[in-house]
């Protein structure tokens, strides 16, 4: 058994680190998105693979025999090129997705959106100091908005100068209660923008949202891309895999 773990989440990490400690043969593979990554456990590539026929040569060429997609519950291009690279080389494909944070007893009050325009439109009626916590790549649906204080959180700096009346934070979690409560108030935010990534790394935002009483806007995740085995934690994952390994 070979694994090829498509990473760039803490998940995937902590996948790493099971496989390490139970001694299957893996590698993970990161975007190269990110200057200074948080490096897995084990072998580590980073760069595209070319689309999905690139990955299926990719996986035909290193023996891999397990593909895990971990990536981010955002990173749609990617878990729809795992699939077809997985159809396309026969080897089965587990999707590895944290469940998103719809079932947090605050989740009812929140304003559910499925684009960022309707995000935008959305918070324009709800706010007008809004905090941008939906990544760098989100950024530009947001150029209308050059004439207010927004503020905004993102892992990478910005390749562009943003208007002067934002404020950008580089920054990249796991975020306190206390000090997102301090940011919310420091900056008079009137209502958060996030995606519904899921997970503990990045969700103080949004008890402190609930508790300032400011407005939350969350964007849906892109549906699931038919074609993959989906578990929602990595014990399951681990499991799921040593299971294959045990029947071949
Ligand atoms: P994406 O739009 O789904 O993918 C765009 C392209 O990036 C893919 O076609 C692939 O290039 C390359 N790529 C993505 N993940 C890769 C991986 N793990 N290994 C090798 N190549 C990869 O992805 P994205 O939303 O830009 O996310 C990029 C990375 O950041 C992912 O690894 C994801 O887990 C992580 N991340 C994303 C978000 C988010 O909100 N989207 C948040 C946190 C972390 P080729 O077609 O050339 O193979």
């Amino acid at each position: 058994m070979r694994v090829l773990v498509l990473g760039g989440t803490a998940e995937a990490r902590a996948l790493a680190a099971a496989l390490d400690a139970a001694g299957v043969a893996f590698e993970s593979s990161l975007a190269g998105r990110v200057a200074r990554p948080r490096l897995p456990a084990g072998a580590v590539r980073i760069g595209g693979f070319g689309g999905a026929d690139g990955l299926a040569a990719y996986i035909g060429r290193n023996g891999v025999s397990h593909l895990v997609d971990a990536t981010h519950p955002f990173a749609a291009t990617m878990s729809t090129n795992a699939v077809e690279a997985g159809r396309a080389a026969g080897v089965p494909v587990l999707r590895l997705a944290r469940p998103g944070w719809a079932n947090r007893p605050d989740a009812a009050a929140w304003h559910w959106v499925s684009t960022l325009d309707e995000m935008r439109t959305t918070a324009e009626r709800l706010g007008s100091r809004p905090f941008v916590s939906t990544g760098r790549q989100t950024l530009p649906a947001f150029d209308s908005w050059s004439e207010r204080d927004v503020l905004v959180r993102i892992v990478e700096p910005l390749a562009v100068t943003p208007p002067p009346r934002w404020t950008v934070i580089e920054d990249r979690g796991p975020y306190t209660l206390d000090g997102e409560l301090e940011l919310l108030s420091d900056h008079r935010v009137d209502v958060l923008l996030t995606k519904d990534s899921g997970g503990s790394y990045t969700c103080a935002k949004l008890s402190a949202a609930a508790g300032l009483g400011v407005p939350v806007v969350v964007l849906r995740r892109p549906p699931a891309f038919p074609g993959a085995v989906e578990v929602t934690s990595v014990d399951a994952c681990v499991e799921r895999l040593l299971a294959a390994a045990a029947a071949r």
